[in-house]
């Protein structure tokens, strides 16, 4: 949603300085009050990766949430920006040894596995601390699955609780990931079925799992309608009652996208236009900006961003739409082309919706000499 407040920053920046990404914090307080209402009982831990502007971290930290984060820079941040160590959970099941054991140093206790090995590494760097296991899910339903790189399988999942216990950590919870822009709301369900039965078997044996993390997926609006954050409460909460009955364990989200994408809108300016042929249906617009300066998540045009420009969305034509660079990937969208007034002219600027997550941080260090995306928050 591109707010007064980003346009009245917009009208007083100069085109010239280039591509450029405003988030208007208001949007995230009122998302996270939001995702806050549909689920009263259940912690919020920011995603950090999604958008981890200074100011969008302190605003969090005021608000009391907890902060997910997947590498000992991010945990950094998060402390700069006021949380406390205690606050952060480190989420990302692939770490090396000596940040796990820097992030312990600092403070963190909560550490995400998916294997005996992480768990191995997790004891020796973190003694005592509270270990997170994390179950695979299938995506379905997700415009932007994260496939079977993380998590396991409920028997590996059992196994990784005991040695952790073994090993004199805190078996403390389970967790799961639906896909990220997950739009089915009852998506949650299959994952909190599988953890409750894994749960189930844990008690049998004597392992009490304490706390569920039910992970990211929220999705931002995009150029169709999503279900909104009540929808996605209702539906978690009817899953967990469905299976845990009243023996409820806490509860956390990792909200990333679904709290700051709608925060933030990307201006851009149009290079050029042309075409290939003179009887080509056809046009190609080229932006200022593309797959490299943040707009990463277009791979397989997997996310699609909604267009706006001077003119309105009457007398639209469809075009196919392209990046800056002289790498032939940088095309956004050509399978299926996206509509922009027949009018358009190279000069002018568009507005790329929904961009507040998964942006600023894709954007390359300066491929092409095309620097990273600059990024202002009202
Ligand atoms: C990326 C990530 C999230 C956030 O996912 P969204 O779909 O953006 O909400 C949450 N948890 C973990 C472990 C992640 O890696």
């Amino acid at each position: 949603m591109t707010t007064k407040k980003i346009l009245n920053f917009l009208d007083r920046r100069d085109l010239a300085d280039g591509p450029c990404l405003v988030v208007d914090l208001e949007i995230v307080r009122k998302t996270y009050r939001a995702l806050q209402r549909s689920l009263p009982q259940t912690r919020i831990h920011y995603a950090v990766k999604a958008n981890p502007a200074p100011e969008i971290l302190e605003l969090l930290v005021g608000l009391g949430a907890s902060f997910d984060v997947a590498s000992v820079a991010e945990v950094n941040m998060v402390l700069e920006a006021g949380a406390a160590a205690c606050d952060i959970s480190y989420g990302n099941t692939i770490k090396k040894e000596r940040d796990i054991a820097q992030a312990y140093r600092m403070g963190v206790r909560q550490f995400a596995v998916d294997c005996p090995a992480e768990v191995e590494k997790i004891a020796r760097a973190a003694p005592g601390s509270q270990v997170f296991c994390r179950l695979l899910t299938d995506g379905a339903g997700a415009e932007w699955p994260l496939s079977r790189k993380f998590g396991c399988d409920p028997y590996v999942a059992i196994c990784v609780m005991h040695l952790a216990r073994q090993r004199g950590l805190d078996p403390c919870g389970l967790s799961f990931h639906v896909g990220s822009q997950q739009t089915d709301p009852a998506a949650w369900q299959r994952s909190l079925e599988q953890a409750a039965k894994v749960v189930q078997t844990l008690a049998d044996e004597g392992v009490l799992i304490r706390c569920l993390n039910l992970g990211g997926g929220f999705p931002a609006r995009y150029l169709s309608d999503v279900p909104g954050p009540g929808d996605y409460g209702r539906e978690i909460r009817r899953a967990l009652r469905a299976h845990f009955g009243n023996a409820l364990p806490d509860t956390v989200i990792e909200p990333g996208r679904g709290l700051v994408g709608n925060a933030g809108t990307i201006r851009s300016e149009v290079v050029l236009i042309s075409s290939k042929s003179p009887g080509d249906p056809l046009q190609w617009v080229y932006l200022d900006i593309g797959k490299f300066g943040g707009l990463a998540e277009t791979m397989d045009e997997a996310i699609r961003y909604p267009l706006t420009t001077r003119y309105g969305n009457t007398a639209t034509v469809p075009y196919i739409l392209a990046g800056p660079t002289c790498d032939s990937a940088d095309v956004l969208y050509e399978q299926r082309p996206c509509r922009l007034p027949h009018n358009l002219q190279i000069g002018d600027d568009v507005l790329i919706e929904g961009t507040g997550a998964y942006t600023s941080t894709y954007a390359s260090v300066g491929f092409n000499g095309f620097g990273p995306l600059a990024v202002h928050v009202v």
